[in-house]
């Protein structure tokens, strides 16, 4: 075994994703599948695989992209997308889509979408990952991240639809958080009222070529929402911008306002203090739901658990009282 500690296939795995070479692509989709794996031996290797990887990680922006469905996401992503890669970055798109594992059927779709930036040699996109609850699959695509970082991609897009917790789960993996609107007044008040707005710091306005007065009435309310609420950065007020993803008008704009982000809050520290927040959070997060495993497996819970959940139900004991006697059990 080398000095990594890696298998020697694994060792393959990481040397090719990190060469750039023609091998790369390949070893990328295969370490995203292996960490995607719910297999206990394929996880092991995928952390240790991460591991490896970690110290080429980090020199990415991420951003995150969300909207309902038809808001036009793909046909941003690819305008986009196909705009920085004439500007010769490398770009990588992930997605969160939790309705994969709900319902069977994806919102965010399949291969068919994007299929002119599906073609360029320098983007790499990958599905939503699809089986897990949202924790699961968001992680999954933290840890795709992460790959894509080390195989050097200059910008990674993670999309999620703007239905459910998802964006938050999002918007807590990415350096910028972007909501993508449709140019009508009910769609604000949605977010608003799902408290998608506090994260957000950018908002694009799509579709403006439909109706441009529209547009800009919706711009202005949600520069006034935007305004009561507290910034999610003191040094950066989330912009309000209009564009055609259809027409490609408005991509240049959208990417000039995510590079002032990064000049206003990198010299700061704050994007770097945000990270570092992220990952601790990330930590934390799996650290919950290990134990939550671990204790809905420890016998002693296991011999007790349907009895007092049932007590509850029928109002017998508290929740308070059958949790404590439920917990009590881990410390024998
Ligand atoms: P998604 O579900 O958010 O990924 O949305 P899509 O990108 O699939 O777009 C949904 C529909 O809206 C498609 O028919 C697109 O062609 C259309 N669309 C997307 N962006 C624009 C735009 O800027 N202007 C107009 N007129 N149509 C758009």
């Amino acid at each position: 075994m080398p000095a990594t500690g890696l298998h020697a296939i694994d060792q393959k795995l990481v040397d090719d994703l990190l060469a750039r070479g023609s091998a790369q692509r390949r070893a990328l989709a295969k370490t995203i599948t292996l960490i995607e794996s719910v297999r206990a031996d394929h996880q092991q290797r995928a952390q240790q695989v991460l591991n490896t990887l970690l110290p080429h990680t980090g020199q990415a922006i991420r951003i995150g992209i969300s909207g309902v469905p038809g808001a036009g996401k793909s046909t941003f992503i690819e305008a986009l997308g196909i705009w920085l890669i004439d500007q010769g970055k490398r770009l990588a798109v992930l997605a969160v889509d939790p309705s994969s594992s709900v319902s069977g059927g994806s919102i965010l779709g399949d291969k068919t979408r994007m299929e002119l930036l599906c073609q360029r040699e320098a983007a790499f996109i990958r599905p939503s990952p699809s089986a897990g609850s949202l924790g699961g699959v968001a992680d999954k695509t933290r840890e795709a991240m992460l790959a894509c970082e080390a195989a050097g991609y200059d910008v990674i897009i993670v999309e999620t639809v703007g239905v459910g917790q998802s964006e938050t789960a999002v918007a807590g993996m990415v350096d910028m958080f972007c909501l993508l609107q449709l140019p009508n007044a009910g769609d604000d008040l949605q977010a608003i009222k799902k408290g998608i707005v506090e994260i957000a710091d950018m908002v694009v306005i799509n579709k403006a070529d439909i109706d441009p007065k529209a547009a800009q009435v919706a711009r202005a309310q949600w520069k006034n929402a935007l305004h009561m609420l507290r910034p999610t950065s003191p040094n950066w007020s989330p912009p309000v911008i209009m564009l055609s993803a259809l027409h490609k008008e408005g991509i240049a704009e959208f990417w000039a306002q995510v590079e002032q982000y990064d000049a206003a809050l990198k010299p700061t520290g704050e994007f770097a203090a945000r990270r570092q927040r992220q990952s601790v959070d990330w930590m934390w997060s799996l650290i919950n739901s290990g134990l939550q495993q671990f204790f809905q497996r420890h016998p002693r819970v296991r011999a007790s658990l349907v009895t007092l959940s049932t007590a509850v139900a029928e109002g017998r004991t508290t929740p308070g009282a059958a949790a404590h006697e439920l917990l009590a059990n881990l410390q024998h």
